[in-house]
């Protein structure tokens, strides 16, 4: 096709300078009408020759497609289509062609010669037969920007399908009554009513009655204040009568001149989150065995009870609470009747305390109680002895009936606590002394006790210090036999010197080395002492004295005490019958299978026993007989009895009477006076030590004393007969 000279087929071309000059003049003329209207034209206007080239474009086409008047022309029109029009235009436009007048009306894409998109409606009509344009004439409007606003708003719409009907949180839209206009369907959902149900009501009717005053303080709120969103909780009754926990946001939407339109719900069901969230808080917070309050909890309330307090003036206590030997049921029963015992006790608890207390499980076999609201102070003496009262009542478990006593620390929040946890602390040390006073009872604190935490402290650390200080030292107190003044043997004492408070007596420094580990290195330590002294103590008519050496508790029960004393008895390559340990009875009969393995075991070695303070505890008299001691020391309060009576003479004469039948050694402790000295010669026992002798003295002193009481012996036993004093008194 094409008459022309001003084309050439193929894509777009710049056509030569040189080849364009003659024709230029016939071109202009014959554009110069159409240039005429063009060029001011507000529409896209284009010129097509037979080929389909561009041969006029106004200056609308050529800001469109971003060319130049000469980029314009040489153009392909159809190559600047999108391939989609290119195929549904092209025979249109082909039949334009061979239509003279004709015209044709589209909405095309096309792209610029740099790739831009535009959206153009045309008007193309075939003008040949007009002289002065012979092409055809495409009269276009640029309507991207408007088709670009359509696909947003579509796009938009779409998003806000998504996010509305498709959404599975619950979503609502209400008028500024919050009525509701609009729900989505997890909505419907979460409340089990209807669309329909729903639309032109407001919450009240699936709120419940509590908290519907909830939806209408956030709906005043949001007016009155523009804020654009509120968060809050509330309650529902679903249709099936179900109340749900949702946790509401509510975002109100303005129009452009800022005033509200209407109102955006977006709500979440948090019933079970809610619940699950309870149950860990309520986990985290309480003892799983006994279900009382945990530490954590305790220590909660009691901030607040202190600040109530402080604030106000109420009075409250803390009560520590500790179980005697409970490790023995634990050992003795097993931990499920362990465990079982920890529930009653917390039952019992429960018993005695108020809504307003809080029970807490501290320990392995430690409670504490938090006493609010009382109306004096002495009031938690109280609830301590109401607690021991319940206690005394006999357990029983599985058949098993046993007794479980307890001690218990008070102390009282006055206006000197200024930190809620120092009442934890006084109730410790208040326990402390009660337990110190005997067990089963209860203290309450004052402020002196405080100072003997203290010092108690300061001198436990000392303590520690005081083997590798070479402050410890054992100190040797002759026993006598009191039928002819002959020493017999001795016992060991321990002795600390401290470098600043001087002595400090072992009645206090040897129960804080029991709370401790440090026992045990003081316990070998007295072992190796005495097992050393043995090889040096003057022998008295020709035998070798005996030494006893003082155990407490924990260094009875220690596994490896056979092996200390063995280590100690053969690194001096001493006799070992030479050697009695003393435990007092209330030690031995704590746990009387293990105590008799363990003495077995001593016995094995060739060690002995001596029951230590005799009479004091509860004797029981058959495993008195089990256990073997090879002496009996009769404590210093028969010896010394503050008011003497025939009932005290009763006592004494017949524990000698037991030793005798159970042919067992019978030593007097703390004999002061010659008077104190004829009565038990009176009664007939054997062996004794005190003060009328000699106090304890260190181990190169004793040579020098049994010299002094060689010479001036505080009885005169000349006119007695002289007896043996021997090894023979030590052994069976
Ligand atoms: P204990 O074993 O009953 O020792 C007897 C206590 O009575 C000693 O006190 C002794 O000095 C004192 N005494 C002796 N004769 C008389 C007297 O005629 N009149 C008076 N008033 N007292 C007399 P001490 O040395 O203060 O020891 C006290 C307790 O400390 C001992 O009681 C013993 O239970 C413990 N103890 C001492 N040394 C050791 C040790 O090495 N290891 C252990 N585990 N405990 C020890
Ligand atoms: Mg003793
Ligand atoms: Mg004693």
């Amino acid at each position: 096709m094409g008459t022309d000279e001003d084309t050439a087929a193929g894509a777009p071309r710049r056509p030569e300078p040189g080849a364009r000059d003659d024709r230029r003049p016939a071109l202009e003329e014959r554009f110069a009408a159409l240039e005429a209207v063009g060029h001011n034209s507000a529409d896209v206007i284009v010129v097509l020759n037979h080929g389909g080239f561009v041969v006029y474009a106004n200056p609308v086409a050529q800001r469109t497609f971003g060319v130049t008047a000469e980029e314009g022309v040489g153009l392909n029109a159809v190559a600047l289509l999108s391939p989609e029009d290119r195929e549904r235009i092209a025979p249109r436009f082909l039949e334009l062609f061979t239509s003279p007048g004709g015209t044709i009306r589209e909405t095309v894409q096309a792209y610029t010669p740099a790739g831009e998109r535009r959206d153009l409606e045309i008007v193309a009509t075939n003008s040949f037969d007009n002289p002065a344009i012979r092409g055809i004439v495409i009269n276009g409007q640029d309507v991207t920007r408007r088709n670009l606003d359509q696909r947003e708003l579509a796009s938009l719409a779409e998003r806000f399908r998504v996010a509305f009907a498709e959404n599975m949180a619950a979503m609502t839209f209400t008028d500024l009554e919050d009525r509701i206009i609009d729900v989505n369907d997890a909505m419907c959902e979460m409340v089990g009513y209807s669309r329909e149900e729903l639309l032109g009501h407001d919450s009240k009717p699936f709120t419940l009655d509590e908290d519907v005053g909830i939806t209408e303080a956030t709906h005043h709120e949001a007016i009155s204040t523009s804020r654009s969103r509120i968060r809050y909780v509330k309650r529902y009754r679903r249709k099936d009568g179900r109340v749900i926990v949702v946790e509401v946001s509510r975002a109100m939407a303005l129009d452009p001149d800022g005033q509200p339109q209407y109102f955006v719900f977006s709500e979440r069901d948090i019933t079970e989150e809610r619940k699950l969230t309870a149950e860990l808080s309520s986990r985290a917070l309480h003892d799983p065995l006994t279900g009382l309050a945990n530490r954590t909890l305790f220590e909660d309330r009691l901030v607040h009870a202190h600040q109530r307090a402080q604030r106000s003036g109420t009075l409250a206590a803390v009560l520590l609470i500790d179980l005697d030997d409970f490790k023995g049921v634990n050992d003795t029963y097993g931990h499920v009747i362990g465990d079982e015992l920890l529930v009653a006790i917390a039952a019992r608890l429960r018993r005695v305390a108020r809504e307003t207390d809080t029970l807490c499980r501290f320990g392995g076999d430690e409670f504490l109680v938090l006493v609010e609201e009382m109306a004096q102070l002495k009031d938690a003496r109280a609830v301590a002895e109401r607690i021991l009262a319940e206690m005394a009542t006999p357990f029983n478990l599985r058949g098993t009936t046993f007794v479980q006593r307890a001690s218990i620390g008070v102390a009282t929040l006055d206006p000197s606590v200024d930190d809620a946890s120092t009442l934890v602390q006084r109730a410790d040390i208040a326990l402390y002394e009660a337990k110190r006073q005997g067990r089963g009872r209860a203290v309450v604190f004052t402020p002196s006790m405080h100072q003997e935490a203290v010092s108690r402290f300061t001198l436990a650390q000392d303590l520690s210090r005081a083997l590798e200080r070479d402050e410890l030292s054992m100190a040797f107190q002759p026993i006598v036999d009191l039928a002819n003044g002959e020493v017999v043997g001795y016992e060991s004492l321990m002795r600390w010197r401290h470098p600043e408070r001087g002595a400090v007596p072992p009645d206090v420094f040897i129960p804080l080395a029991e709370q401790s580990n440090l026992i045990y290195d003081l316990g070998a330590f007295a072992l190796r002492a005495a097992a050393e002294a043995m090889t040096r103590l003057p022998r008295t008519d020709g035998y070798p004295p005996y030494v006893t050496v003082n155990l407490s508790a924990r260094q009875f029960h220690d596994r490896d005490l056979p092996r200390v004393v063995a280590r100690a008895l053969g690194d001096h390559d001493v006799a070992p019958h030479r050697l009695l340990l003393e435990i007092t009875e209330s030690v031995a009969l704590e746990d009387i299978t293990e105590s008799l393995e363990i003495i077995s075991e001593l016995a094995n070695l060739g060690v002995g026993i001596a029951l230590d303070d005799f009479g004091t505890g509860f004797s029981s008299l058959s495993y008195l007989v089990q256990l073997r001691p090879r002496a009996i020391k009769i404590d210093q309060s028969f010896v010394r009895p503050a008011t003497p009576s025939p009932q005290s003479d009763a006592i004494l004469e017949l524990i000698l009477l037991l030793g005798r039948k159970l042919g067992v050694m019978m030593i007097a402790e703390g004999i002061e006076t010659p008077a104190q000295y004829n009565r038990l010669r009176g009664v007939n026992c054997r062996y004794g030590q005190g003060f009328l002798w000699s106090p304890a003295v260190r181990l190169d002193e004793v040579g020098d004393l049994i010299a002094r009481l060689g010479e001036s012996p505080p009885i005169d036993h000349s006119r007695r007969r002289r007896g043996r004093m021997s090894e023979r008194h030590v052994a069976d």
